[in-house]
């Protein structure tokens, strides 16, 4: 039997949302530190609300957890009600950046749609999100950059040029190096929260697409470099086939990071899918 390294390390990042306040943000950090003590070859990484981000910076220590925010603002600072800038989120320990999340994108930015109910809450677009990743790497906080379809553009069969078509507008002008730091992650809108997981053999198919989508516009090293994570009810049942993949390098988990043991476990999933096995 052969073990090589997969060349790029997995990321599992837990998206908490609107949940946990400071006692549960201890307890959780608290419990998830003893259970991934000593994993080696991925990294995790937990984004709490804002609230709860000094709590667990304090409460990780000198775990090997990484930090980060669920959003960011690409002004410094100033008379911006309610936002949060990339030296506020560096300040309190952040690493991390999760943006264009299907809950914060709104792909056409209509008010009409917003009370309509639709999937556009908060007005987050393509070319925002861009801003927003060239704010986040000129400061040093690495974005986790969403895209994901929704059911009606995968019906319409319009997924692939949705996936490219974001992909490309939201890493509009970075350059190859900054590109080939950061975090893309593929989230179909449909599977995120509804406990129907995208397929693994679709969304690695799809996590290739984004690659490829990147290396055809930023070149080799760009596509080669970016870690590609999949997110969208990943949990420690279905985690082990989708981080098994050979384009997927992770995963953005929601509901399922929010009990320690099952995010531990995802962890050391994709802990034993950071090598390649040969007999
Ligand atoms: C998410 O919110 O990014 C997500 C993937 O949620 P869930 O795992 O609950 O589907």
């Amino acid at each position: 039997m052969v073990r090589t390294k997969k060349v790029r390390t997995p990321l599992i990042a837990g998206n908490w949302k609107m949940h946990n306040a400071r006692e549960q943000t201890r307890q959780l950090i608290g419990e998830l530190k003893p259970l991934i003590d000593g994993l080696s070859d991925v990294e995790v990484c937990v984004c709490p609300p804002f609230t709860v981000l000094a709590v667990a910076s304090e409460t990780i220590g000198d775990a090997e957890i990484s930090l980060g925010a669920q959003n960011v603002f690409w002004e410094e600072k100033g008379a911006w009600t309610s936002q949060i800038s990339a030296d506020m989120l560096l300040d309190v320990g952040c690493r991390y950046a999760i943006l264009g999340h299907s809950e914060t994108r709104g792909r056409f930015g209509k008010v009409d749609d917003l009370l309509a109910g639709r999937l556009h809450y908060f007005g987050e677009r393509d070319d925002t999100i861009n801003i927003k990743a060239r704010v986040c790497l000129a400061k040093g906080l690495t974005p986790i950059i969403c895209c994901g379809e929704t059911i009606d553009e995968r019906q319409a069969g319009k997924t692939d040029d949705i996936i490219s078509s974001q992909i490309r507008a939201c890493l509009d002008g970075l350059t190859p190096d900054q590109i080939e730091t950061l975090v893309i992650a593929y989230e179909p809108v449909w599977a995120i929260g509804t406990g129907e997981v995208c397929g693994s053999d679709e969304a690695n198919r799809v996590c290739r697409l984004i690659r490829q989508t990147v290396r055809d516009n930023f070149g080799t090293d760009a596509g080669n470099g970016v870690r590609i994570l999949y997110g969208g009810s990943m949990n420690d049942k279905n985690a082990e086939e989708l981080l098994e993949q050979s384009e997927i390098d992770g995963g953005l988990i929601g509901g399922a990071a929010l009990k320690a043991d099952s995010f531990a476990t995802i962890c050391k999933a994709a802990s034993f899918a950071a090598w390649n096995f040969y007999i």
